[in-house]
Parts: C-alpha cells; sequence; structure tokens
C-alpha cells in the first residue's frame, strides 16, 4: 500500500458510489456532490499536533494523534471539493442555502463517513491499523458551551487543522481552510500505523492563503464575520437557526463558502 494506491481508491470510490448521488425530493433532479479528494499527509509525531494543544489554537482538550493510536505514524486527511454544480446553485442564493448545498451538508457528510470507512478498511486490509478520530466513540464536539466557562465551538479532533497539518492548505477569514481546490467542501481524516513521506506544507503561517478580500463579509447574510475578528460563530449559529425552518429536514448555509475568490480555488493576490 502507498500513497498513490490509496488516492486511487479515493478517487474511484468518489466517482463510483451511489452515496456520491442523490435525487433532491423538491426538484426531482439528479446531482453528484462531490468530485474527487485531495489527500495530504503528516507526520503523527509531527510538533504541529502538539502545537494544537496550546489554548487559544484548539486548546488542552484537543487529543493528537498518538492519543487515537498508540503507533501512529501518519495522519491522512482528504478534502471533497463540492462539484460545480452544487457550489453554482449556492453562489446564486442570497440569505438561504440552496437545496443542492444543503444536501451536499448533510447526505454529503455520510459519503464522508463512507469514503472514511472505506480508507479504513484498505488500510487494515493491508495490515496497518487505523483509526477515524472523528468516527470514534471518543470523539466530542461542542456547538454551544455547556456551562459559562466551558468550552465553545471545538472538539478533541479537529478535520481542518488536521488537514493544515497534513499540507492542504491554510486558514480562512470565514474559518475555513482554502485548499487549491478552494474551500467549499468537506474534510475527513485517519491515524494510521502506515508510513508515507509526509506531504510539504507550502505555507509558513496558518492565515498564509487568505487574500483578505472581504467577500466571504458580503456574502454572510448573518453579519458573522469581520475583518477584525473574522467568523463569530455564536452569530452564525444564530443565523442557521433562523433559517432553520426553511432548511429542514437538514441545515447549514455556507453562503461564505460561495461566490467568493477561494471557492473552488487558492485565491491570488493582485
Ligand atoms: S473570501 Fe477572501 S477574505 Fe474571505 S476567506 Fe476567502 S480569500 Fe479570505
Ligand atoms: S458565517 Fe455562517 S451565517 Fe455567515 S455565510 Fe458563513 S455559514 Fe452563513
Amino acid at each position: 500500500m502507498d500513497a498513490a494506491h490509496l488516492e486511487k481508491l479515493a478517487a474511484d470510490f468518489t466517482l463510483e458510489s451511489p452515496l456520491n448521488r442523490v435525487v433532491m425530493e423538491q426538484s426531482g433532479e439528479a446531482l453528484t456532490l462531490f468530485d474527487p479528494p485531495l489527500l495530504g499527509y503528516a507526520s503523527a509525531v509531527d510538533p504541529l499536533f502538539e502545537a494544537f494543544l496550546a489554548p487559544g489554537v484548539i486548546g488542552p482538550h484537543y487529543r493528537p494523534p498518538r492519543q487515537w493510536l498508540a503507533d501512529a505514524r501518519t495522519v491522512i486527511s482528504f478534502f471533497l471539493p463540492f462539484s460545480q454544480a452544487v457550489r453554482s446553485r449556492n453562489r446564486a442564493a442570497r440569505s438561504v442555502p440552496s437545496q443542492a448545498w444543503l444536501y451536499g451538508r448533510v447526505e454529503g457528510q455520510r459519503f464522508v463517513e463512507a469514503l472514511t470507512l472505506h480508507l479504513q478498511k484498505a488500510l487494515r486490509d493491508a495490515g496497518f491499523e487505523t483509526v477515524a478520530p472523528s468516527l470514534s466513540p471518543e470523539f466530542w464536539t461542542v456547538s454551544e458551551p455547556e456551562t459559562e466557562d466551558g468550552p465553545a465551538f471545538t472538539s478533541n479532533w479537529s478535520e481542518r487543522h488536521a488537514a493544515y497539518a497534513c499540507g492542504l492548505g491554510t486558514f480562512g477569514l470565514s474559518r475555513g481552510l482554502i485548499t487549491r481546490r478552494g474551500m467549499a467542501g468537506r474534510f475527513g481524516s485517519l491515524v494510521a500505523a502506515w508510513e508515507t513521506p509526509p506531504t510539504p506544507r507550502e505555507y509558513r503561517s496558518h492565515y498564509e492563503w487568505c487574500i483578505r478580500c472581504g467577500a466571504c463579509i458580503r456574502r454572510c447574510p448573518g453579519k458573522a464575520i469581520s475583518l477584525e475578528r473574522g467568523k463569530d460563530h455564536h452569530l452564525c449559529l444564530a443565523y442557521q437557526t433562523v433559517i432553520l425552518p426553511q432548511c429542514r429536514p437538514r441545515f447549514g448555509c455556507g453562503l461564505c463558502q460561495t461566490g467568493v475568490p477561494c471557492e473552488a480555488a487558492r485565491p491570488l493576490f493582485r
């Protein structure tokens, strides 16, 4: 098992799996959710994973790779870019996300999990123990503070931070991760007792690929993003709660990830 083989498995599964296709009940239209993924790799003992423990980065509740798998060698991160069909429909949205985006958010997450399990099985079949932290019973996430002092909008494993460590890209003002295929998509990851060369990180700081153009600020109907503070998770959640009746049985927004220069590519400074 080498990285090229793993990448082919991931691409083939994305192209062939029926889970990557939906028929939207509102319109009867069939839709492919994702293009084939980008994969990146980091050493499980990369010092960055320890740096994520710092307060203000993720925090001491974060679990580095070897707390998920004691003999972990590699963290594998993947980014599944939303298809042109999903992105273009949300680009046209002004206050409520498109149905295509909502399917991508909810049914898309099921596909992310299916791809994660597919890669996990392939690695295990090849003899390498593998854990998917976000599918582990030990994974937790909080979208609101449990107490006044409790952590908010955090978790003990972060897909975006894993992707950053694995060379896939840097954060944007809207707090998504900008990859060379943009920000509009979903992330997944695995920790494995499998060794492969790390993907070079073509950046030195965590916001390097964001050009601070402010387009995501203008796109956000919840006024949740500012140049000074980035994204305010409380305002974002409040807005998504307001529009929930129009989105049910799904949820989401993602207007800040579409109709912006970082939607489907790494934006360039002019
Ligand atoms: S829209 Fe512009 S400011 Fe916002 S995250 Fe993308 S590149 Fe950064
Ligand atoms: S920050 Fe939240 S409310 Fe604003 S566009 Fe993005 S997802 Fe929507």
